[in-house]
């Protein structure tokens, strides 16, 4: 038993850091998992993890950035699961070093495309298919930069404040229709993200960001993923529209 028993769940960007611990956490508490992921070859692995270990998953390529994608990742899991209870709108991508003054019109719209819209349109076609199925949980993965300002990275940070604003719109919305929407907004979490980026644990970078949380560190991916789990489920039954910092401390300064 667990807290997701016979309950069907969406993790978009499954196949690696925070998505990847958190289908791996929902399935060990009884969740069907779809993991989709632009990655297939990331998201099979994690397909691998979960059903050795007893669960129930299945995977979908899907790039969040293209509404269609988005439309056959919830068709995909209905048909698999028959129906949606949880959704986890997690993928992302990194967006800096970058300034506002010289920042590419390119990356800015690809930051916000996959950031912003693709939460956007993971909602659009998750909520029906919820409502359908008669009520569920949204957690949408923001940041720390979606609730305070950072020295650089303009387009991520916009497009984290935005699922901050959206979260909170659907949840009061959906409030009396059983959905209930909330999002996390993680401080610097060491997942592939980061190391893709050049940070390692104890080197310059790595040192400089860590100091900026009072724990002096940064997080591991399973703890967001249980935060997430914790919001998803009945066990947070009156929690709505909240922006969760999971943060060693980063937004109490
Ligand atoms: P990650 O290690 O880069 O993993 C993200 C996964 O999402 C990868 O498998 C990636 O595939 C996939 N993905 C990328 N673009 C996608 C798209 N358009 N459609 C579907 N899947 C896509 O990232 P993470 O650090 O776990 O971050 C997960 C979420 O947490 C993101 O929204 C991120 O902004 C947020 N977050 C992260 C941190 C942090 O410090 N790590 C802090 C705060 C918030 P590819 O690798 O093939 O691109």
């Amino acid at each position: 038993m667990g807290w997701f028993q016979g309950k069907a769940a969406v993790v978009t960007g499954a196949g690696m850091g925070i998505g990847r611990d958190t289908a791996r956490i929902l399935a060990a508490q009884g969740a069907a998992v779809m993991c989709a992921d632009v990655n297939l070859d990331a998201a099979a692995g994690v397909v691998k993890l979960i059903t050795d270990a007893g669960g129930q998953a299945a995977m979908v390529k899907t790039d969040v950035s293209d509404p269609k994608q988005c439309e056959e990742m919830v068709a995909a899991t209905v048909k698999a699961f028959g129906g949606l209870h949880l959704a986890v709108n997690n993928a992302g991508i990194s967006g800096g070093p970058l300034k506002t003054a010289t920042h590419p019109i390119d990356d800015w719209r690809r930051i916000i495309s996959v950031n912003l819209d693709g939460v956007f349109y993971s909602m659009r076609y998750e909520i029906p298919a919820m409502l359908e199925t008669g009520g569920g949980s949204i957690v949408n993965v923001s940041s720390i930069l979606g609730l305070v300002g950072f020295e650089s990275s303009p387009a991520y940070t916009a497009a984290k404040h935005g699922v901050v604003g959206l979260t909170k719109t659907a949840s009061i919305e959906l409030a009396q229709q059983n959905i209930r929407v909330n999002s996390v907004n993680p401080g610097f979490i060491m997942t592939p993200m980061q190391t893709n980026q050049g940070v390692n644990t104890g080197d310059e970078t790595y040192n400089y960001i860590a100091a900026k949380h009072p724990m002096n560190r940064f997080g591991n991916p399973q703890e967001v993923a249980y935060g997430i789990a914790w919001l998803l489920s009945d066990e947070a039954s009156f929690l709505t529209g909240i922006s969760m910092p999971i943060d060693g401390g980063y937004t109490a300064q």
